[in-house]
């Protein structure tokens, strides 16, 4: 990266090149989202057309004159509007939207059942095996198991993201389940719910 190209120049540089039109924003409509994705498990990577750093998830984009490929950042391909399509139908900005956040939902579910899955080989144990198979079939994990699965996963350092994992809390009995959960098993699971499941936590666990 060349040090002190302002931001507009750096896309301009790293994408005419490529195109066929000269001029931006001409070059931005020849290019789409290919659907291929990628995960690369820590934020590492950087965006191929404005050189933003830290990226996780690459989206490719693909030139349809010239064939060039690019890993880009999901925030690019929808600021610069380019082409994200759903059959053979481009979606609207909107949907675009909903579609990256869908594929990197996704990734972070990919991510969370590998975690799952080493977790259930490096340790012989039924409620793992059942935790996964639940995972599998739901896509999400019970107060219990995700107390088991986030501890174990910790305990033998494989890597994860505790926040990928769903935890549901709309039957009864998980409710109850996480309002007599000791404190310390209640502290394992907390990065895994969301900001209203963590406020539901509390007033469950606050004596009327
Ligand atoms: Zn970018």
């Amino acid at each position: 990266m060349q040090i002190g190209r302002s931001y507009p120049q750096r896309v301009r540089d790293n994408i005419l090149p490529l195109s066929v039109a000269g001029t931006l924003p001409e070059a931005f409509k020849e290019w789409a989202f290919t659907e291929n994705t990628e995960d690369h498990e820590d934020a590492i990577e950087v965006c191929q057309l404005c050189e933003h750093e830290d990226l996780r998830y690459h989206f490719e984009i693909k030139n349809e004159f010239t064939n060039k490929t690019l890993w880009v950042g999901s925030q690019c391909i929808l600021k610069f509007n380019l082409s994200v399509f759903e059959n053979t139908q481009r979606l609207t900005p909107q949907e675009a939207k909903k579609k990256l956040e869908r594929l990197t939902q996704q990734m972070r579910q990919e991510s969370c059942f590998n975690a799952l899955r080493c977790l259930a080989q490096k340790e012989d144990n039924q409620i793992l095996s059942n935790a996964l198979q639940f995972y599998e079939k739901n896509k999400y994990l019970t107060p219990k198991f995700a107390f088991v699965v986030l501890w174990r996963l910790d305990h033998l350092k494989i890597d994860h993201s505790a926040s990928f994992f769903k935890v549901n809390l709309k039957k009864a009995k998980y409710k109850n389940d996480l309002q007599d959960m000791e404190s310390s098993h209640l502290k394992m699971i907390w990065p895994a719910l969301t900001f209203a499941q963590k406020q539901q936590a509390m007033r469950l666990r606050t004596p009327a």
